[in-house]
């Protein structure tokens, strides 16, 4: 089976998903996740139909399945924080239709911080936000995401994400998707990969797993920063992240680098390329930031 892998783009007003997908062909991606607009804000537009229908004729000519791309909710939107409960909610709900209108089925969220609440007050709003948000006729996946944790992020270890599912009543709509970076900052060794899928698989189970975020990392392990690197130029480095992308348990997972563009330019055309040929190039930041 071919590697799933494809990285962070745009969605312009302009272009929408044609955009997304030309960024992605540029690239040598297979694959791509999204925001819907800016994520620091919910400020959202109507999706064009026919700029959608382009970009899936394009899809289709390039080999790109749109059962493997992905919408990154906004970081703003903070489950674990009821102060912001019925708006958390109804933006979910519109993201949920947008996603939907797209025909695109798995959408990223942060599980939220707990702001000072505490570890289970914050989980259990999350599990209400959900809960209310999922229905029945919910076609996409909610993919949790592992956070690093920084100040008061849920989702630090594979036990509280646990205990979210554990909440949700509709569990067939719920996914986890793992972030390398966000994973080493919170204390998980990745250079033995395979013991960490294995504590997965009994904490969380692996038929949850939806999404890989492919990132290097700025800090060491367990610092709980969060600060994203690019491949093989970081903490974890080039033969750890080649591990786990090739790690054949994970074959059938989408992989999606968010790497930091270096100066203007975006890397991921070569870190793709790094990571299709298994060779890093230790020069590529110098390259770039000519
Ligand atoms: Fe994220
Ligand atoms: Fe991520
Ligand atoms: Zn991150």
């Amino acid at each position: 089976m071919e590697l799933i892998i494809g990285s962070h783009v745009s969605f312009n007003k302009n272009e929408q998903l044609l955009g997304s997908v030309n960024e992605t062909i540029n690239y040598g991606a297979n694959t791509f996740m999204f925001y819907t607009g800016a994520p620091q804000n919910t400020q959202r537009v109507p999706i064009n139909d026919k700029l959608t229908m382009e970009a899936k004729t394009l899809m289709t000519k390039n080999g790109i399945d749109i059962n493997n791309v992905i919408i990154h909710a906004p970081y703003i939107i903070n489950l674990a924080n009821p102060k912001n409960f019925d708006f958390n909610v109804r933006f979910l709900k519109e993201e949920i239709s947008r996603a939907e209108s797209l025909g695109i089925s798995k959408i990223v969220i942060h599980p939220g911080s707990h702001v000072g609440l505490g570890v289970s007050l914050g989980i259990k709003n999350i599990i209400d936000s959900l809960n209310l948000v999922i229905n029945k006729n919910t076609k996409v996946i909610i993919c949790l995401e592992t956070m690093a944790g920084k100040g008061s992020e849920i989702g630090r270890n594979f036990d509280e994400i646990r205990q979210i599912i554990d909440g949700i009543d509709l569990k067939d709509k719920i996914g986890v998707c793992m972030d390398t970076c966000h994973l080493n900052d919170a204390g998980y060794d990745l250079k033995d990969f395979n013991s960490v899928l294995l504590d997965f698989d009994k904490i969380v189970s692996l038929k949850y797993l939806k999404v890989i975020h492919i990132n290097d990392s700025k800090n060491e392990i367990n610092t709980h920063k969060d600060r994203h690197e690019n491949i093989g130029f970081g903490t974890l480095g080039f033969d750890t992240l080649i591990n786990i992308i090739y790690n054949d348990k994970i074959k059938e997972i989408p992989k999606i680098l968010e790497t930091p563009y270096v100066g203007v330019n975006p890397p991921y055309k070569y870190e793709i390329s790094m990571i299709r040929n298994k060779k890093f190039n230790p020069d590529l930041i110098n390259q770039l930031s000519k």
